[in-house]
């Protein structure tokens, strides 16, 4: 039996991932990089928190081969 799982909980622990980024933080290969969806300031252009990055300006993106 497959039971469906759905993120759709906001979770608001540091280490939770955020949509922008591309691997879990502290995965090897992978370091922070600035959120080009909101060019690292963290908000939207209408004040409201940057869904890529959830408000941090940082997403975690994935070095190299993967
Ligand atoms: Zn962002």
């Amino acid at each position: 039996m497959h039971t469906p799982t759905y993120h759709s909980t906001i979770v608001l622990e540091q280490e939770a991932l955020n949509p922008g980024d591309e691997a879990a933080p502290g995965t090897p290969g992978s370091g922070e990089n600035v959120c080009g969806h909101c060019r690292a300031r963290g908000i939207m252009e209408d004040g409201r928190a940057c869904p890529m990055c959830g408000g941090t300006g940082i997403v975690t993106a994935g070095i190299g081969g993967g």
